[in-house]
């Protein structure tokens, strides 16, 4: 069984203005992303990448068909389940996201918080972290005081704080430089290899899959137009 999967998913936005078109971000998408995978989906802006994301971790429901994550149909249950399962899938965005009043230690701590996790707990939980994402000299500082690539690695060891299963990159690399993008990427590899993390990435560049993926799904005006392992998708004259 697929740990990640859609059944025959759309998504339909109401129109922008009144008279106008309904807009159909997702048409029709069937995927199943295998416990372990490495995902990527690739597509120009607009194909409906951000949407499909936001579906996969019910921050917005289908307009119609069934997104099962570990087998549990996220369409069909009451909120207060899916809340639960949001828990195990982590994220991070391209904007990194993190709140800039509090300390790096605290933005690590917060789902931990959510989750009420007792102090001694989320210290040293958040001191694994720390040391895996390699910022034990910055618990103190606050993001405005990081570069980039900081900024995002305390974004995944956030998103890796309540331990999921699953991690959404949403364009996580799109606004670092080449240098930086190479070790966000590594060490979101090392997320995949050494907890056995399910990653799904979400992006418009091609380097970043190469790098990081082995399967692809290309979307294009809300479908799959192609999709299969990395290296036979992108080897086509
Ligand atoms: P991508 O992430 O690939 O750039 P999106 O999922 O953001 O694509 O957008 C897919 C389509 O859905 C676009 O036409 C976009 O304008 C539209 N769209 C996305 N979010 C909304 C929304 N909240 N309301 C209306 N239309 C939306
Ligand atoms: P060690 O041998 O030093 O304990 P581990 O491989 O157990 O190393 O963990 C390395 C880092 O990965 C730690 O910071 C730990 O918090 C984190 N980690 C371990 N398991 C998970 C998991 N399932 N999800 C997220 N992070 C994890």
């Amino acid at each position: 069984m697929a740990l990640i999967s859609l059944t025959n998913v759309s998504k339909t936005y109401p129109p922008a203005e009144r008279g106008g078109e309904r807009v159909i971000a997702i048409d029709d998408v069937t995927l199943d992303i295998e416990k372990g995978d490495v995902y990527g989906i690739i597509g120009y802006s607009g194909a409906g990448k951000s949407t499909l994301v936001r579906l996969i971790n019910a921050l917005e429901r289908t307009t119609s068909g069934a997104i099962r994550i570990d087998g549990r149909d996220m369409t069909a249950l009451p909120e207060r389940d899916v809340r639960r399962i949001r828990l195990g899938i982590g994220m991070i965005f391209q904007q990194f996201n993190l709140f800039n009043s509090k300390t790096v230690f605290n933005n690590i701590a917060y789902p931990l918080r959510v989750a009420g996790a007792d102090k001694k707990t989320i210290a040293s939980r958040v001191d694994e972290l720390l040391s895996f994402v390699g910022l034990t000299d910055k618990a103190r500082n606050y993001p405005e005081q990081l570069s980039g690539g900081q900024k995002q690695r305390v974004g995944i060891a956030r998103a890796l704080a309540a331990s999921p299963s699953i991690l959404l990159a949403d364009e996580a690399t799109s606004a670092l430089d080449p240098e930086t993008t190479s070790e966000v990427l590594a060490l979101l590899k090392r997320v995949n290899t050494e907890f056995g993390i399910t990653i799904v990435v979400i992006t418009h560049e091609m380097d970043v899959i190469q790098t990081l993926a082995t399967k692809v799904a290309v979307m294009d005006a809300g479908r799959i137009v192609e999709r299969g392992d990395v290296f036979e998708v992108f080897s086509n004259p």
